[in-house]
């Protein structure tokens, strides 16, 4: 392979700037080819003055120096200097700094310039433009790239790099099959790492854009794709265990939770290794679906390892799993940092001699000291809440073990056509039968007692209710109602509610002991950090309050919302609000009120914050892209798919003399 030819030779470019032109991750000049700009500048048609706006201020044309001045200002002397366009409009440049200016232009003397011009008392001024000799040098006519800057870059330098790169590395070559191009509307390498550049008009550069952006989405695609494998699936039937363990609950499973565990059955079954993504909504029922899996597993003689993000949530999943598969043989194991000394011995050594079937825990799954004797299957509880290497270190536990992970938050489809691309997906659409919406109320500081009113009826029921706020104790901001001091007031207005006080500053075992006496119902309520935000399941909590609802994203709160409305009773969420709510969180809170789709409120939660933010930096690591955007190029994120599915499924090894450019250039991503 070719080196790759460093930015340094271009001219200009020593030391100092090609530091600063790694900061923008530009070290070749193929890399500089491919820094998009940030805007254009459009100078195609002279602008004199009088056509200037406050909305667009720009000036770019001739003009005729008249006569010097001077002004004082801070830095001392000024020169001013008066010109007029060729309409006769006059202006003045202020030359800040520039006193040199004076010998230059000279009066009488005819100049380009170019430059944001403000009309200040009647009179246009400008201070910030620059001035050449003649039309090309001013890039009148043209369309200029803008750039991103550090350091002591200048768009001059940029441009000029910009534009010995591309010369340098002229002819540029085609990076995709022929005809693609064609068929997708995209035109030539060569022409689109120019006009990205150096565009002829508008149009062009979006052209290019737009061909640029696809090649990046395509690449992705296809080497995300060829590394999937390809599996033959037969059917596959429930153990016996499995059928039994359906029996045994008191109700049945939706049509959807029976979907999903036969495609996960199946995936098992088959000899290539499962990564699949089981999505649904909070309270959708996703760990009956893990369990009956994990069963499937055990019975072909595997471990299975089932990981949550939390000691709390751990727990619970423990509980549960004994409660369900204990009773059919099924031996569990608990880990999590916090089991040590003699015990821990012990459980790595069940788990290492095979005589633990199922092990529960936290990420202290994947420490360096637990190893299996046959881990065939690993399941990861909101996986979003996990980052990319803590999955792949449990996954390296295992030879090849199949890998299912669950999550609450819906994969905008952008985002599961790349990111999640390597993934199986199976959806639990519907809810179990009997659920009831969560109804939504949100609150201000007037309606406070009458919520408080409605929650004391619910407690009379005999059901119970979350007081969810945003710290631990009054660090000072007094204005934050904080967990302490709304236990002591919650106290006097449920005098016959027993309370606990749940944060994360609470030791482990304190909190696990907490919430098995809610789920005992020897608790009315607790008053909570959001340290209940993921997966706790009681279904007899009714009521969740969320109060300075405006400080919580949207993820969080529909995560908190779903702690109730988990069984056929009517529940219900009240956001409590603070007086003076930017336009973001009003957005966010109506977002709430009007939708208990989980689906609809990731989409506005990538609207309003981006996919980076949404899946976490965690997870988005991946996703550097230079020319596309996951969120308004969903339809070039399509076409990419389908190409490369196209070329998979033609071509796999592309071996075709079309593709060889695609087998080079996924030669070189690695
Ligand atoms: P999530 O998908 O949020 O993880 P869970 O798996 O915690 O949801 O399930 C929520 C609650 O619904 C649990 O109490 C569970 O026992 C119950 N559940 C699961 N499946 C069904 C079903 N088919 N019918 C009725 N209740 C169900
Ligand atoms: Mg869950």
């Amino acid at each position: 392979m070719e080196k790759p030819r460093r930015i340094t030779e271009a001219p200009g470019i020593g030391k100092k700037s090609s530091e600063d032109l790694l900061a923008l991750g530009v070290s070749t000049l193929h890399d500089m080819i491919s820094l998009r700009p940030r805007a254009y500048d459009d100078r195609r048609e002279e602008r004199r003055i009088r056509n200037t706006s406050i909305d667009d201020p720009s000036i770019s044309c001739r003009i005729t120096i008249l006569r010097h001045s001077e002004f004082s200002s801070k830095g001392g002397r000024t020169l001013k200097v008066t010109a007029t366009d060729d309409d006769g409009t006059r202006i003045e440049l202020l030359c800040f700094n520039r006193y040199f200016l004076k010998t230059q232009l000279r009066i009488g003397s005819e100049w380009y310039i170019y430059g944001k011009a403000m009309k200040n008392r009647g009179v246009y001024q400008i201070s910030s433009f620059e001035i050449k000799r003649t039309r090309e040098e001013a890039g009148i006519g043209r369309i200029l790239p803008v750039y991103p800057l550090t350091g002591g870059l200048t768009e001059k330098l940029m441009r000029n790099a910009a534009s010995y790169s591309l010369m340098a590395l002229s002819p540029i070559p085609d990076e995709l099959p022929q005809s693609m191009y064609e068929r997708e509307n995209l035109i030539h390498h060569s022409e689109a790492y120019n006009f990205i550049h150096f565009p002829a008009t508008m149009e062009d550069a979006a052209r290019a854009l737009n061909t640029l952006a696809f090649t990046e989405l395509f690449m992705m695609e296809l080497s995300v794709l060829r590394e999937k494998p390809r599996g033959i699936r037969k059917k596959s039937l429930p153990s016996a265990r499995e059928k039994k363990l359906l029996k045994s609950l008191p109700f049945t499973l939706t049509e959807d939770q029976l979907k999903a565990a036969e495609e996960i059955r199946e995936d098992m079954d088959s000899p290539v290794q499962m990564n699949r993504l089981l999505q649904g909504d909070v309270g959708s029922g996703k760990t009956l679906v893990a369990w009956l899996t994990a069963l499937h597993a055990i019975d072909k003689g595997e471990q299975v390892a089932f990981m949550a993000p939390t000691e709390l949530l751990a727990r619970q999943h423990a509980d549960g799993a004994a409660e369900l598969l204990s009773p059919l043989g099924v031996r569990i194991a608990f880990i999590t940092g916090s089991v040590k000394g003699e015990r821990r011995r012990l459980l790595l050594r069940s788990l290492q001699e095979g005589s633990t079937d199922l092990v529960i825990g936290t990420h202290a799954l994947f420490s360096e000291d637990v190893t299996f004797k046959n881990l065939g299957f690993a399941i990861i509880d909101e996986q979003h809440r996990f980052g990319v290497q803590q999955r792949q270190a449990l996954m390296k536990k295992g030879n090849k073990a199949d890998i299912l992970s669950m999550t609450a938050t819906p994969i905008p489809r952008s985002l599961a056509l790349t990111l999640f691309a390597d993934y199986s997906v199976s959806v639990l659409h519907s809810m179990p039968k009997g659920r009831i919406p969560v109804k939504t109320y949100l609150v201000s500081e007037s309606r406070r007692e009458e919520m408080y009113k409605s929650v004391g009826v619910e407690f009379q029921r005999g059901h119970q209710a979350y007081f969810v706020y945003p710290r631990i104790d009054d660090e000072g901001e007094g204005d934050l109602r904080d967990v302490t001091t709304m236990y002591d007031f919650l106290k006097e207005k449920y005098p016959d509610v027993p309370s606990r006080l749940i944060h994360s500053k609470l030791p482990d075992d304190e909190k696990m002991q907490i919430l098995h006496d809610f789920r005992e119902k020897k608790i009315g309520y607790l008053v909570a950090t959001s340290v209940i935000e993921v997966g706790i399941d009681i279904p007899d909590a009714t009521c969740i309050i969320i109060e300075h609802a405006e400080r919580f994203g949207l993820a969080a709160l529909h995560q908190l919302r779903g702690r109730v409305g988990r069984s056929s009773l009517p529940s219900y969420c009240f956001l409590v609000y603070g007086p003076g709510l930017t336009d973001e969180a009003k957005a966010r809170l109506r977002v709430m009120k009007e939708t208990n789709d989980g689906f609809k409120i990731a989409e506005k939660d990538l609207e309003i914050r981006g996919p980076g933010e949404m899946m976490g930096d965690k997870q988005s690591g991946f996703l550097h892209l230079k020319f596309a955007s996951l969120t308004s190029d969903l339809d070039l994120v399509e076409r990419a798919r389908a190409e490369a599915e196209r070329i998979i499924s033609e071509d796999r090894g592309l071996l075709k003399a079309e593709n060889a450019v695609l087998r080079e250039a996924l030669a070189k991503m690695k």
